[in-house]
């Protein structure tokens, strides 16, 4: 048997990147996957991938903006009509923002990064918890950053809001261990997903890929991550294996945060 046999798994973020690379990861370890994204047709090609690969999977599709705290409700009442239940959330959907220096900075960007990647976490944790201590047993996987732990610059909503995630990460990891329930969070470095790609393109959109050579010249490993070396950890970070790991933020960046 598997380490997801039988248990329903809750992903944001779903259609596109880390959320979709995970989604098709655990599904093939036989969860369940309730599957939330804003763009629906991205939702419908994650669960055709899933389709593929594992043809009697179970998947439902729910469109929401998780910056929007009744659509965030929503989503986890129908994950737990349809599934009863939620064993495992990965609360992963998040945007990157425009990137500038402080001082121009535009205040609408920051709210909107806040509210996408910090209000939509909060949201997720708040709702999914709730169902979770009524288990007495669960796992939160949150989608920090490098940016979450050292500088990047001129990424001031981002910045924000993934230090956000991780404060998030550290407060209901303690407050719902004597649940049984742990609440980590990933901090990926570069990964080449739809995200990443989009950023180098504003960049340089003729010449990206050079752009992207230069971008992973100061990592370690020099490279960009993919998105299923992603899957792997969130697989093994959202399954029961890893249930006392717990209240922390899990480096996926070839040594980029900590060099
Ligand atoms: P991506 O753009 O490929 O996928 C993100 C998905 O989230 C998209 O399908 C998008 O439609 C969805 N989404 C965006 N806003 C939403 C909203 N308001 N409500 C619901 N869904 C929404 O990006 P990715 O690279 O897979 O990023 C996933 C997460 O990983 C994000 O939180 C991102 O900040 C984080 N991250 C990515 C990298 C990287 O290098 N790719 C590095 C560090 C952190």
């Amino acid at each position: 048997s598997s380490r997801y046999d039988g248990k329903v798994v809750l992903i944001t973020g779903a259609g596109s990147g880390l959320g979709q690379a995970s989604a098709l990861q655990i599904a093939k370890e036989g969860a369940k996957l309730s599957l939330v994204d804003l763009n629906s047709d991205s939702l419908e090609e994650t669960k055709k991938l899933i389709l593929e690969a594992v043809p009697n999977a179970e998947v439902l599709l729910v469109t929401a903006d998780v910056s929007n705290e009744e659509a965030v409700k929503n989503y986890v009442n129908q994950t737990v009509e349809t599934f009863s239940r939620i064993d495992a959330f990965f609360n992963n959907a998040g945007i990157e923002g425009k990137q500038n220096p402080t001082e121009d900075y535009g205040i609408d960007e920051f709210r909107k990064v806040i509210g996408v990647n910090l209000n939509g976490v909060f949201f997720g944790m708040k709702y999914v918890l709730e169902v979770m201590k009524k288990q007495g047993s669960g796992s939160i996987v949150n989608t920090a950053s490098v940016g979450g732990i050292r500088g990047v610059g001129n990424q001031s909503g981002y910045a924000a809001s993934k230090h956000g995630v991780v404060g998030l990460t550290r407060n209901s990891g303690i407050e719902y261990g004597q649940y049984g329930i742990s609440v980590k969070a990933i901090a990926p470095g570069a990964i080449m997903t739809p995200m990443v790609e989009g950023s180098l393109k504003q960049i340089d959109p003729d010449n990206w890929q050079e752009v992207g050579k230069q971008f992973v010249e100061p990592n370690p490993m020099k490279r960009f991550g993919k998105p299923e070396e992603v899957a792997y950890l969130v697989a093994f970070l959202l399954s029961d294996q890893a249930n006392f790991i717990n209240a922390v933020v899990i480096p996926i960046d070839g040594g980029q945060s900590y060099k």
